[in-house]
């Protein structure tokens, strides 16, 4: 297994912190025994100001994109989207806390060994998926939609796709191409959610011990950009919704800085959260 699968161990434990809270904005009962020790060690590890919040900012707002926008009707009565992809499922529990409408198919994606992990624990939990969930081991810098398609996905439906937590572990050009696949290969009707780190954070004083013991652990931010909307057109998505943490609808209270710093702020550590449409 890849270093990186440690990380989800690590937003494992930030969505377990966050579920201890009185005043939680989500809350995630399995995801104290996915991160185990070594994940509550690596959320200390990597603790940062505002880097739990922003973990817990993260998982209630894409969950509120997975309910808006899954299983939504057509005018038709079908399904809108149907199938929803997590690129990099990591340690999520969408499939077991959310409810989902009836038939929908939600695919996770992810490095083989860790989701059989994740499997064997949430089995030891007594957990029950709420949705037709099916595991898909795959590298998602190789030919994961052939991989997607063997599982059953359908590439004449549109596709929920969620990037949470990846595209900054992966080099800019696999990042492009992961996106621009998802583009080529989806339904016109897709939508994409997820967030993107700003090259602000790659370079920033205030994130630089941070990153410098992700890479020691091998596991290195590889990628970041100021221009979201650019970055994600010129993968093939035209960005509907666009907030950084803090801002209306991205802060659930749990933001420590009030106002949040202006997205033309340099020198800062930024991130995006984001819904797009298929361009
Ligand atoms: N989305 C989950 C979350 O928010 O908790 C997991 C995020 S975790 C920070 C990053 C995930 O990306 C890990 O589970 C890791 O295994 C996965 N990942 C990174 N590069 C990958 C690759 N090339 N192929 C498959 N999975 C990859």
């Amino acid at each position: 297994m890849h270093a990186v699968a440690a990380t989800a161990r690590w937003t494992a434990a930030a969505r377990a912190e966050e579920s201890r809270r009185e005043d939680a904005i989500f809350t995630d009962p399995y995801a104290e025994h996915l991160a185990g020790q070594e994940g509550t060690t690596l959320f200390a590890r990597y603790d940062n100001p505002g880097v739990g919040a922003f973990i817990a900012i993260r998982t209630r707002y894409l969950d509120d994109v997975i309910r808006e926008r899954a299983g939504r009707l057509t005018s038709a009565g079908r399904p809108g989207l149907g199938q929803v992809v997590l690129l990099a499922a990591g340690m999520d529990t969408r499939s077991v806390r959310l409810p989902w409408p009836p038939g929908t198919v939600l695919y996770e994606l992810d490095q083989a060994d860790l989701l059989a992990e994740k499997d064997k624990r949430l089995a030891e939990l007594g957990a029950r998926h709420a949705c037709d969930r099916r595991p898909v081991g795959a590298d998602l810098t190789g030919d994961w939609p052939r991989a997607l398609r063997e599982a059953g996905w359908d590439p004449s439906a549109p596709t929920l796709w969620v990037a949470e937590g990846l595209l900054f572990y992966l080099p800019e050009p696999a990042a492009r191409r992961l996106l621009e696949r998802a583009a080529e290969a989806g339904a016109p009707g897709s939508v994409l959610a997820g967030d993107l780190l700003s090259h602000q954070s790659m370079i920033s004083e205030f994130s630089k011990e941070g990153l410098r013991r992700l890479t020691e652990d091998g596991c290195p931010w590889l990628f970041g950009t100021d221009e979201p909307e650019a970055f994600l057109s010129g993968c093939g998505w035209r960005v509907t919704e666009l907030r950084m943490p803090g801002e209306d609808g991205a802060s659930y209270g749990r933001w420590p800085w009030n106002p949040p710093l202006p997205r033309e702020a340099r020198g800062f550590p930024q991130n995006f959260l984001f819904v797009a449409a298929r361009a």
